[in-house]
């Protein structure tokens, strides 16, 4: 599987950065807040076998933490992991040669960040049902671009182009 050159992984954590620094004062948190130690963003030459799948760009995985400074069993929290799918990417960029890897590699991760807070805050589960997972889906698309629209980053109406029946009504991304 095709796996970001040096310059692609560099290019991605810049983007990280940036989705950090937007979906903080988004949900108006400070970028030190629980967020910091709550999760992590990996590319494919980071993953495990099992993290990497075909089809999405990126997939969130939820591990158990558990606090080292307590000795009580119940001190557990939850820790997601960003699974960035280079290949997917890749390829996406591939077969859209206006497509370019900053701007989109922004909506990906925003899109992943607004996830995991909305996990944190219980607005969904981790667990619920494949047809709330769908709803949810769509309203963390439109959150996305909500968030993303009035910043302007250049060439970033592609990736909203690449995305856009997602932010259709949910009949047309059932089909
Ligand atoms: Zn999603």
């Amino acid at each position: 599987m095709e796996t970001f050159t040096k310059a692609q992984i560099q290019i991605v954590n810049d983007a990280v950065a940036m989705s950090e620094e937007i979906v903080c004062n988004f949900y108006k948190m400070s970028v030190n807040q629980w967020l910091r130690h709550r999760y992590d963003v990996k590319t494919l030459m980071d993953l495990d076998q099992t993290e990497i799948i075909q089809g999405p760009f990126a997939q969130i995985i939820r591990y158990k933490g558990r606090r080292k400074d307590t000795m009580l069993g119940s001190a557990t929290y939850d820790f997601y992991k960003i699974c960035i799918q280079d290949h997917a990417i890749i390829a996406a960029l591939k077969s859209s040669a206006e497509l370019t890897l900053f701007p989109f590699a922004v909506y990906i991760i925003t899109h992943e960040l607004i996830h995991i807070v909305r996990f944190a805050r219980f607005l969904t589960g981790f667990d619920a049902s494949q047809e709330e997972k769908l709803k949810e889906e769509a309203r963390v698309h439109e959150k996305t671009y909500e968030i993303l629209y009035p910043l302007g980053v250049p060439g970033m109406e592609r990736a909203f182009e690449f995305y856009k029946n997602w932010l259709n009504p949910l009949e047309n991304i059932l089909i």
